[in-house]
């Protein structure tokens, strides 16, 4: 398939993975963190650790914006769900994702209206043939997804249409990087830039990274050469004692982002002062909410949800998953208690989470290694 098997030819990955062990000093460990769950797929899915020299090490970041929803927010959209007319809308792997007694697809099986949707243009579609129901989307994602939220309320807004409404949980890449630059449990070399929010925000806002914290980051596609030619270029950076942003996804990423997709955010959301993340807490100015011109349209402003704060099972580890403190086969029920079918974690549910990508590519592998 065009533009799609160039990126996946075994020989020219052989080529790169021989040119990475040659850039490497075989004294230092490299620890360098892919931020996005799309790149934590790719690595598992085509081996790609297995094409690095021991000392390279992969750790995964918190780019999955289905994992880092917190319990509470879950409980917020099961009530949601609960009130009386109402058509709750999700993504499809939100369905699953545990609250702190049940899922939204638990609460579907007790008789809510939950529905699965693959846009939000989906739920508007709903919206206009329901006219007597209020339609409500859960809105979820980094920048990478927000403009087509910000799209589909402007255009519920031309339209006049006034039983739709966004419970919008949408989440902001910076902040949570910073809060891991300056958390003493972690040491990174370098990162695997998220080439998808980078499609929205250009390469700009990473620009912090080298300038604060002197540590190379290069935005990256998504096949297996996209992902080792990065890394490649990562250890170039750290090997010649530079510290940049570059761009190896350029067939997608522009340099100053979407122009307009950017409008559309800046009209449609604001920031909000401060939103929960799963396992990492609180970060401030780290989540969008909808702008007062949009009020109408914001659920939480239509209806009253809990808002209550509920902690993570005492099982669960996804916030070390999603810090890259430990690896998904460390905690102690990955792979047990905590399997796709029976998820304790939200890490575990969503393709794009790490201990999925590991339980799905790489478990039975790793446990040969570990015995
Ligand atoms: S195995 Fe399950 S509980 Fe443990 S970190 Fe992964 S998703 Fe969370």
């Amino acid at each position: 398939m065009k533009y799609v098997d160039e990126y996946r030819d075994a020989e020219l990955g052989r080529a790169l993975s021989i040119e990475i062990a040659a850039a490497v000093q075989p004294g230092r460990h490299y620890k360098i963190m892919e931020v996005c769950g799309g790149h934590t797929h790719a690595i598992y899915k085509y081996g790609i650790d297995d094409l690095l020299p021991d000392n390279v090490e992969l750790v995964h970041g918190p780019g999955c914006p289905v994992c880092v929803i917190p319990m509470g927010r879950v409980d917020d959209g099961i009530a949601l769900a609960r009130e009386p007319g109402v058509i709750f809308t999700c993504f499809g792997d939100m369905l699953r994702i545990p609250g702190s007694t049940e899922s939204l697809q638990d609460a579907k099986a007790g008789g809510a209206d939950v529905r699965m949707v693959y846009s939000p243009l989906d739920a508007l579609r709903i919206a206009r043939s329901e006219p007597d129901r209020h339609v409500v989307f859960f809105a979820i994602g980094f920048e990478t997804t927000a403009p087509s939220t910000a799209l589909t309320l402007k255009r519920a807004k031309a339209e006049g249409i006034e039983n739709f409404s966004v419970m919008c949980s949408h989440v902001t890449i910076v902040p949570p990087l910073k809060a891991l630059l300056e958390s003493p449990d972690l040491r990174l070399d370098g990162f695997v830039g998220p080439g998808h929010v980078a499609t929205i925000v250009g390469a700009r806002p990473f620009e912090f990274i080298p300038a604060d914290y002197g540590k190379p980051v290069v935005i990256s596609g998504f096949e297996p050469l996209d992902v080792l030619q990065s890394i490649l270029m990562i250890l170039r950076q750290i090997e010649g004692g530079e510290a940049r942003v570059e761009n190896q996804y350029k067939r997608v990423v522009p340099q100053e982002g979407n122009l307009r997709a950017l409008e559309a955010l800046a009209e449609v959301f604001v920031l909000r002062p401060h939103f929960e993340w799963r396992g990492l807490g609180f970060i401030s100015q780290s989540a969008l909410a909808l702008s007062d011109a949009y009020a109408d349209f914001d659920s939480e402003r239509r209806f009253v949800v809990p808002g209550v704060r509920v902690a993570d099972p005492k099982a669960c580890q996804c916030g070390e998953v999603l810090k890259g403190v430990i690896k998904p086969w460390e905690c102690k029920v990955f792979g047990t208690a905590c399997t796709p079918e029976h998820a304790i974690g939200t890490c575990m549910v969503s393709p794009e989470g790490a201990c999925a990508a590991y339980y799905n590519y790489g478990r039975f592998a790793r446990e040969k290694v570990v015995v």
